[in-house]
């Protein structure tokens, strides 16, 4: 059998062509006919189990392999984002306002890419391979209602282990792989407050209820409850994104209304900061005889690698690609990630792959989600490599 660096460099420009063909048609959101077309056309012909979800266009493809063992899951995401691309590539969004900005496109072919290596691998793999080809993970939570649809049991018992690659457009060097036990992405909720008073004329305010003072009060004082009440070690970030009050100069309007990002690395600290937040602005609310509605929306809960599974994902990666392109992300980032819900069924790891353009400086290139993000192919073989590779070897380990 050809070694899999070998096998991956023989389809690369294949996948390379389905990336660019995703990346041209973008689609956003939950329903993405034309990416899940794309992505059966793929995987058209090899020996999968093939489903299609219901209430959003995902694909769940399932490998059973030639000899007996338990079941690991591969991910990928599939969405693009609302933005307008601005980055001249040959292969740009043909789409106006919508942009693979977050690499979801290299994602999506990387995992056929591995369904693929994995097919021709199927008589040595023991045990099954569950691939989810996932819609909506920006903002929708499409990975939840995958898992609402069954994708957990798509081969008939749960997996003992989850992996999910991540592209960088900046931040990382070229072909880098990064993990970390532990929490790596924050929890990422929404903190929602309309404070009340009574408008009235801007000239005697004693006479009203000015809601604006106080909320302004109540946006710097989350930034002292911040450092002053949560530990440096478990850290959170709040940060008020809209604020809203008031329509001309001699008017105290009836209410001020803001919007905030709240972000935790850990259960009790995002419990926490739901709690303390509520009650900070609604305390000082009533110390300006105002009252204060909150609302906490939840977003995606907190990503959280197994450590067991994390350092073998850095085995595997060190095994094939070397020293210098593994190495240990030096402490986790606040951006969120709803395969966070997957790992909270099962055990598993994410993994960023750096793609900047090979000779740019990641430090200041344009990030995941700019107009100008660049995601470079010669990642895709490599990223197509290494889930192949956690598969093979997760199930190998097992050997039932
Ligand atoms: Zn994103
Ligand atoms: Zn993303």
């Amino acid at each position: 059998m050809t070694p899999l660096l070998d096998a991956a460099a023989a389809i690369a420009a294949d996948i390379t062509e389905l990336r660019h063909a995703i990346h041209r048609e973008p689609e956003i959101g939950l329903d993405l006919p034309r990416t899940q077309r794309k992505v059966l056309g793929a995987l058209d012909g090899l020996p999968l189990e093939i489903t299609c979800g219901q209430e959003l266009s995902s694909v769940t493809a399932v490998l059973r392999g030639g000899r007996p063992g338990p079941t690991v899951l591969l991910r990928g995401d599939m969405d693009a984002l609302p933005v307008t691309e601005a980055t001249g590539l040959s292969f740009a969004s043909a789409i106006d306002g919508a942009m693979h900005a977050c690499g979801h496109d290299l994602h999506t072919a990387m995992l056929a890419g591995a369904a693929r290596l994995l097919s021709d691998r199927r008589a040595d793999l023991a045990g099954n391979v569950i691939f989810m080809f996932q819609p909506g993970e920006e903002g929708l939570g499409g990975a939840e209602i995958m898992i609402r649809e069954g994708v957990l049991e798509a081969a008939g018992e749960r997996p003992i282990a989850a992996y999910g690659l991540h592209v960088t457009s900046d931040r990382q060097a070229t072909g880098e792989f990064t993990t970390i036990p532990g929490p790596m992405m924050a929890a990422a909720d929404v903190l929602k407050v309309t404070v009340r008073g009574r408008g009235g004329h801007a000239s005697r305010p004693h006479a009203s209820a000015d809601p604006i003072p106080a909320a302004c009060e109540m946006v710097t004082a989350l930034q002292t409850m911040v450092t002053r009440r949560f530990d440096v070690f478990d850290p959170v970030v709040i940060t008020v994104g809209s604020f809203h009050a008031g329509t001309v100069n001699n008017v105290i309007p009836d209410e001020a209304i803001f919007h905030a990002t709240a972000r935790s690395f850990s259960d009790d600290a995002r419990r926490r900061l739901e709690e303390e937040s509520a009650q900070l602005v609604r305390n000082i609310a009533a110390g300006y005889g105002l009252t204060a509605d909150v609302r906490w929306e939840p977003g995606y809960p907190v990503t959280v690698n197994d450590a067991g599974e994390a350092a073998f994902a850095s085995a595997c990666s060190l095994a094939l690609f070397g020293s210098q392109r593994t190495a240990a992300l030096e402490h986790p980032v606040p951006g969120a990630e709803d395969f966070s819900y997957v790992l909270r069924e099962v055990p598993g790891a994410f993994i960023f792959l750096g793609a900047c353009p090979a000779g740019t400086n990641p430090d200041g290139a344009p990030s995941n989600h700019s107009a100008r993000a660049v995601f470079d192919d010669e990642v895709i073989a490599d990223g197509m490599t290494l889930l192949s590779e956690l598969a093979l070897r997760r199930l190998a380990a097992e050997g039932r």
